[in-house]
């Protein structure tokens, strides 16, 4: 059985304690590898190897740590194809998607931020004949980034990327239900070449790793993404030891249909913003509200593609809806498709398991699903399911599908179609969002903002906004 290893200190390490936890692929519901079942005495050690490395790496030359980076993003690049396999057989997603999106992302995250902080400038501020002011940008320290299951290396490499190339060292620890890429990343680490202790990565479950790291009082920033639970978990922590903290949480997101919308564009792109990575993205759009003259064209013409949308293994080259990450979030899943049809929703495709027969026959398979006739404050329409479930809603007017779109605690993305440039540009400021997709969706430029507001997260990240998180200021006033 593969065993994959915490890095610490430079070195490919079991736990402590010697023990492991069980992971499985997805698709076939077997047991695959083992990963260590880590606690805070393996994240002291590595606080003591990334403290320890923050004295050099802290001070190294700007262009030197951005070359060290490079190269992890180089390697990733070469790796592609193995690390797409891995990534999809850790998680379930179609190995076409991983290989698509997720591997050449990390790569683009590693690659974005090590030229980055190559531009990342200090503000002067000159105070008429007075003083000139020069603001010091300085890295925090150890740090600590805590990532989820649903897209692993992606998200794993854009937290730790603006942390090293800002200077800092990192603990991090991925998700236990996705642990394998970042285990493939950290032996490409040692590959490059990074020192030891810069970065290091312990594997376990969230309480016996993820809260140590929160808790630790030498560990000086958080940056989290996962549930808007665990985020709130953190929070109480973090905050009376004044720590930095960025959250990144969960959403319920609109997805907006204007009758002057490109129809044929709205329906083929509000597929894959319902299913992408089986629904399992944070910005899937799981609400798609209609406006009431094209419901029915929207409807019939957006149930019968989605019909059409291959379920199957997620090696298969024609797979498009792979297998849901583990059975417990399957079950999590089914239990609202249930809710759904107790609170009168009516099920237009989908609704349950699939079975694959051959290798994938034990699999945790759910088809896309799709729900009408619900209301907008029930509990379907309230609570993030993060799964292949999408409710259908019809609309009057601007101001009511407003009131619908903004009626949950979540405030991640919005997507709004309208050839109306003007209606588009109202709708996108009187929506409680982080981010506003205008006739497209996921279209993603890594210089902007991201992140959401009401419970779906505190601070932003991307770009600068991802530097000014994992450095202090110091503000020095010189007299003339
Ligand atoms: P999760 O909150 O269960 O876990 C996320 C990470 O936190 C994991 O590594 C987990 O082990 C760790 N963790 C669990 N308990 C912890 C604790 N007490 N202290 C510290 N760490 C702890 O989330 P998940 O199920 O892995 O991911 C799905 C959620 O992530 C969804 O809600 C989704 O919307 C959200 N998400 C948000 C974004 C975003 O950018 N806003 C992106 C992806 C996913």
């Amino acid at each position: 059985m593969k065993k994959i290893f915490n890095y610490i200190d430079g070195k490919l390490v079991s736990a402590k304690n010697g023990d492991w936890i069980d992971n499985f692929e997805p698709a076939t519901g077997e047991k695959y590898s083992l990963i260590p079942d880590s606690n805070a005495e393996d994240v002291e050690a590595a606080f003591i190897a990334a403290e320890k490395a923050f004295k050099s790496w802290s001070v190294r030359p700007v262009q030197e740590r951005s070359d060290i980076m490079l190269k992890i993003a180089s390697l990733i690049e070469s790796k592609q194809q193995d690390l797409a396999e891995a990534e999809s057989i850790d998680n379930g997603k179609p190995v076409d998607l991983a290989n698509a999106v997720d591997i050449p992302r990390a790569s683009s995250n590693m690659k974005f931020f090590a030229t980055g902080i190559l531009h990342y400038a200090s503000e002067s501020h000159q105070l008429n004949e007075v003083a000139i002011n020069y603001t010091l940008r300085k890295p925090i320290g150890v740090v600590g980034c805590i990532s989820p299951w649903n897209l692993p290396l992606y998200l794993f490499t854009w937290k730790i990327a603006p942390a090293l190339a800002a200077g800092n060292t990192v603990i991090a620890k991925p998700s236990e239900i996705t642990p394998m890429t970042a285990f493939l990343f950290s032996e490409i680490c040692i590959e490059a070449g990074l020192p030891n202790g810069v970065l290091n990565i312990v594997h376990g479950y969230g309480p016996k790793v993820g809260a140590p790291i929160t808790e630790h009082k030498g560990i000086k920033a958080i940056s989290f993404t996962g549930g808007t639970k665990t985020g709130e978990q953190i929070a109480k922590v973090a905050a009376p030891m004044f720590k930095k903290l960025s959250l990144e949480l969960g959403g319920k997101n609109p997805n907006i249909i204007f009758d002057d919308c490109n129809f044929n564009k709205a329906v083929s792109v509000s597929v894959l913003s319902s299913f992408a990575n089986q629904g399992q993205i944070c910005l899937c759009g799981s609400r798609i509200f209609i406006q009431e003259k094209i419901y029915e064209k929207f409807k019939s013409e957006f149930v019968k593609k989605v019909k059409k949308l291959t379920i199957g293994d997620p090696k298969n080259k024609e797979t498009k809806i792979g297998a849901i990450v583990s059975k417990d979030h399957m079950e999590k899943v089914k239990s609202y498709i249930d809710l759904a049809q107790q609170e009168g929703g009516i099920i237009l495709t989908g609704g349950g398991n699939r079975t694959i027969e051959g290798r994938c026959k034990d699999g945790y398979f759910l088809e896309p699903t799709v729900i009408e006739g619900l209301p907008y404050d029930c509990r379907t329409n309230q609570e993030e399911i993060f799964g292949p479930v999408v409710t259908l809603n019809s609309f009057k007017t601007e101001e009511e599908v407003l009131m619908y779109a903004n009626s949950t605690k979540y405030g991640l993305s919005s997507t709004v179609w309208t050839e109306n440039i003007t209606k588009a540009n109202r709708m996108a400021k009187a929506l409680d969002a982080g981010i506003v997709w205008i006739n497209c969706w996921l279209v993603r430029d890594l210089r902007t903002p991201f992140g959401g507001v009401k419970h779906s997260g505190v601070g932003r990240e991307g770009g600068f906004n991802a530097f000014n998180f994992f450095t202090e200021q110091t503000n020095v006033c010189i007299s003339y």
